[in-house]
Formats: C-alpha cells, sequence, structure tokens
C-alpha cells in the first residue's frame, strides 16, 4: 500500500489549520517518487495575514513571566519524545531519510532544544551598571515576529532549532519551510498547540521561494532566520537589510577534515564516514574535504574502503537500511553532475560512483587538487574528496582557502597541535577528534560566507531579542542655562 501523509491542510495559522490559495504543491516519498500529500501554496494575502496574527498575539506571550513560556516548550519536548515514531516515520517520508537516523536524529535533536531554550527562559536577565549615584540597567527584550525559513535536510530540527529559542524570548514566529519537505513543521505547531501556545504565536505557511520573499520584506517582520545555501542567503539578507531586519544566516560550507599520521585511524575513518554520508551526505557541516597526512593516506583510504563496501542501501523504513535516496531527482542530477565534473577533471573515484534512481552511493575521490570543483563547491551528497599535506602549516592555509566557513574537524592524538590548528582555522564550528555532533548546549554557526549568527545555547538568545539600556537617575538634573 502508498504511504500516504496529508495533512488536515497546508497552512496552520492562528491556531488552525488553513487551506492554501496559491498553487499545488505535491509532496514526494524521494524513495519511490510516489505523492504522499497534496499541498497548497500560501497567497501573499496569507503571508501577510499570519504575520498580522502574529504580531497581534506577541505582545501578550512577551508579557508573561518566563517560567509559563518555559513550561509551554519543555511540554511540547515532552510530547514528541512521546511520539517519536510517528513523527519520524513522517521525517523519513518527507526526505528519504533511513528510519533509524529519523528515530535518534531528528525529532529528538528538536525536543532537545525545546527542552533546552524552555528551560533557559526563566533565567535571561539583564545587566545592572553602577554609575556612582545614578545606575543603569538594560532589558533583554523580544524582537517581535522573526520570520524562520528551512532548507530540506533537517526539516523538522530546523523548524524547533529556530522556534525554540525564539519563543523562549517571548516572540511569535511564521515559519515558511522548503517547499520539497513541508510536512513537519505542521505537526510542530499542533504540538505546541497542545503544549498551551497560545494561537497565533507559532504559524507555518508553505510555498517556494517566492513565498520565503514575501516573509523577508513583510512589514510585520523583525527577524528573518534562514537555513539554506550561500545564494539564496545572500537574496534573503539584502532584502532583510531594506527593513534594517536582524538576520541569522545558517549556510552551506565545504569543510576541511584534517587527519594527521598519529590519528587514530579507526576512530578517523568513522569521523570521515559520517562526516559525508549520514543523511546520504546532504548536511551543511560535511567535512567534505578530507585532507590526509602523507603517512595515513594509504591505511585510510584501503580501511575506508573497505567499510563503505558494506553500506546498506534501500528502503528507508526498513530499521536495517544505512543510506537512503537523495531527497529529489533535481538534487541527484546535481551531484551526479559533480561526480562526472570531478572525473573529467581527472580525480579518481576509489569507491561509488553516479549510482541509478534515486540512489547516490557512498563516494570517495582520491587523486584529487585543490582546485578542482570537487574540491571547491558544495556538492550536498555523498561524495569525499581526499587530498594530501605534507605539514601543518601548509594544512592550515590550504584549508582555510575557501570562501566557506562552516565547520572544521581534526585529528591527532596531539592535543597541543589539536588546539593549535583549530584555533587558526576560519570556521565557526570545530570538532577535535570527533565531527558533526551538535549538542543544544554548544553553539552552532558559520564565519564567511557560511553565514551570521548562532543556533543551539545561550547565544542564540541574543540573536532572537534586543537590548533596552535604561539610565536612572538618581538625584536632580543640572541644566547650564
Ligand atoms: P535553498 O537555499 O535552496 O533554500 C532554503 C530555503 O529558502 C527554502 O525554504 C527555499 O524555498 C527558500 N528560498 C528560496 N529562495 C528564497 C528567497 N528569494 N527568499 C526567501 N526564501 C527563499 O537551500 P536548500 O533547501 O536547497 O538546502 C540546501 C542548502 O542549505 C545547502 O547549501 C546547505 O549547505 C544549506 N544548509 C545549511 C545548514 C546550516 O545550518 N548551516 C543546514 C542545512 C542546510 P524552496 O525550497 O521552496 O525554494
Amino acid at each position: 500500500m502508498s504511504p500516504t501523509a496529508q495533512p488536515a491542510a497546508s497552512l496552520f495559522i492562528d491556531g488552525c489549520p488553513v487551506e492554501g490559495e496559491g498553487a499545488t504543491l505535491p509532496v514526494l516519498y524521494p524513495y519511490t517518487g510516489e505523492e504522499i500529500a497534496s499541498l497548497r501554496e500560501a497567497s501573499d494575502d496569507q503571508v501577510a495575514h499570519a504575520c498580522r496574527v502574529a504580531a497581534a498575539a506577541q505582545p501578550a506571550w512577551a508579557a508573561l513571566a518566563p517560567v509559563e513560556r518555559g513550561r509551554v516548550l519543555t511540554r511540547a519536548a515532552a510530547i514528541i519524545r512521546e511520539r517519536n515514531k510517528e513523527l519520524s516515520r513522517l521525517e523519513t517520508l518527507d526526505t528519504g531519510k533511513p528510519i533509524q537516523e529519523t528515530l535518534v536524529a531528528d525529532w529528538e535533536s528538536g525536543a532537545q532544544a525545546l527542552e533546552f531554550f524552555g528551560g533557559l527562559a526563566a533565567s535571561i536577565t539583564g545587566q545592572m551598571i553602577p554609575l556612582g549615584q545614578d545606575w543603569a540597567y538594560t532589558r533583554r527584550e523580544p524582537l517581535g515576529v522573526c520570520a524562520g525559513i528551512g532548507a530540506w535536510n533537517y526539516p523538522s530540527q530546523i523548524a524547533c532549532w529556530k522556534a525554540a529559542p525564539a519563543l523562549a524570548m517571548g516572540n511569535a514566529m511564521v515559519f515558511k519551510p522548503s517547499e520539497e519537505t513541508p510536512l513537519g513543521a505542521l505537526k510542530l505547531a499542533e504540538i505546541l498547540l497542545e503544549a498551551g501556545l497560545p494561537a497565533g504565536l507559532y504559524n507555518v505557511v508553505q510555498g517556494r521561494g517566492q513565498v520565503g520573499a514575501a516573509l523577508t520584506t513583510d512589514p510585520n517582520v523583525a527577524k528573518v532566520s534562514l537555513t539554506g545555501s550561500v545564494p539564496t542567503g545572500r537574496r534573503v539578507y539584502t532584502a532583510a537589510a531594506e527593513g534594517m531586519r536582524h538576520v541569522t544566516m545558517e549556510l552551506g560550507g565545504k569543510s576541511p577534515l584534517i587527519i594527521f599520521d598519529d590519528a587514530n585511524l579507526e576512530h578517523a575513518v568513522s569521523a570521515a564516514v559520517l562526516a559525508n554520508f549520514y543523511s546520504s551526505g546532504q548536511i551543511c557541516s560535511n567535512g567534505t574535504r578530507v585532507f590526509l597526512q602523507d603517512g595515513i593516506r594509504e591505511a585510510f583510504l584501503d580501511r575506508l574502503a573497505e567499510r563503505v563496501r558494506n553500506v546498506r542501501m534501500g528502503d528507508p523504513l526498513d530499521p536495517e537500511t544505512q543510506h537512503g535516496p537523495i531527497v529529489s531527482p533535481v538534487q541527484a542530477g546535481k551531484i551526479r553532475a559533480a561526480i562526472a565534473a570531478g572525473e573529467a577533471e581527472g580525480a579518481r573515484l576509489l569507491c561509488g560512483g553516479p549510482g541509478e534512481g534515486a540512489f547516490v552511493p557512498p563516494t570517495v575521490f582520491i587523486d584529487a587538487s585543490d582546485e578542482m570543483t570537487i574540491a571547491r563547491d558544495e556538492i550536498f551528497g555523498p561524495v569525499m574528496t581526499t587530498l594530501v599535506f605534507h605539514d601543518e602549516e601548509e594544512v592550515i592555509r590550504r584549508a582555510n582557502a575557501t570562501g566557506f566557513g562552516l565547520a572544521a574537524g581534526v585529528f591527532t592524538q596531539d592535543l597541543s597541535r589539536a588546539h593549535r590548528v583549530v584555533g587558526r582555522l576560519e570556521a565557526g564550528t570545530c570538532w577535535i577528534n570527533s565531527y558533526n555532533l551538535t549538542p543544544v548546549e554548544m553553539p552552532f554557526g558559520g564565519v564567511k560566507l557560511s553565514g551570521l549568527g548562532r543556533e543551539n545555547s545561550a547565544a542564540a538568545i541574543e540573536h532572537y531579542s534586543q537590548l533596552k539600556s535604561v539610565y536612572v537617575g538618581m538625584g536632580g538634573v543640572d541644566a547650564p542655562y
């Protein structure tokens, strides 16, 4: 029987499912290409209405005691955990990612964000500044209505990562998921309502890029948080600047993973596998430029090839499946074009290749150089490019020779070297002897073209709030005339 996942309606506005008035948006299961739901985009009027509703609901929410706001988020986290199985199945249908991943990585990460920011809400304070007789204080205040725009690789996690700090801080949100994966955000809206979130504070509008563009310039929107590619980030940042809106930009990367000769071989190979092939490689922070020091290169590649050969590809709903399909035929086509470009430029395939249908297998290039497109451009698929280096100074220079700056990893047993190298890498998030772990307690985000602002941790609160300074005069006022 074909899977179905038709929601009650396409949009969620003011606490209710609402049908979209715009163009049809078919939702396809990436594994089979079957239509699992048919949605409709929001019209311009519906986008504006959602923003007005959010603006109207926000002041009362911001006026609540923070501990009450926190309680709603914590309850939502508990509901997600109770329904994790059913939600994870939906995430697999929406994205094609293996159920063995979605059960542990997607909604669970979203629940952690709600739990973390729910707990944090009550401890957000200002500062008291003594000024002799007088004094001043600061208040951390919400921004108002925040727009969230998501990518398709971790749709429900992205929805939670944006909603949790925004709502904890007393903002309202209007969220637009990627047109490829519109279902998870609707579930989050239902769950938040059930957890006690008043109507109008978390709204979902569906649509392609132009709906995101309408949100970005809506007069009620004070902030835009985008997870997406660098070209979209440029457009959204430019449009937001017109209204002096705040932005968080979580964009793409081409991150280096540096393996020194003294690294623990097995762990380094595991990290490279996870850093390139988890979620079929559709992860922004992936370490897709794997720099191997010349002494470990051969052993590393032998072991990598051996382990990748055993990967189980197939039906994402089969709990044994480790490697699922690519999210859409368009995206699979882009990945295949990148693989063909790598071969045409003279790199050789150690394993993998273009694959067929919806699947691109784990693919590793050897004999590549820094100038090749496979070493420069983000591929956003399961394609690892290995590069060889000789010494520390050289690898730091080459690792930094990119416009991106999202993430980086270093594997070595020499901890002084690890910290020294990480200190010089131009990346917002770095890992030592680990890769791609993004606990909610740790700030996550990029530098250079990879973005602005931080998600997760207390740092995210700064990006969903503004500071008000209050000077308090305790005596009289002397004027010169
Ligand atoms: P896109 O940049 O294509 O789209 C991101 C979102 O922006 C989508 O919802 C898209 O809508 C929307 N959008 C497109 N045009 C506009 C516009 N002019 N104004 C407002 N919104 C717009 O990214 P993908 O969805 O293809 O995701 C892949 C990219 O996301 C990769 O580059 C990846 O590195 C990055 N990413 C970054 C992460 C991070 O945390 N740094 C995490 C995950 C992904 P629609 O899809 O409907 O066109």
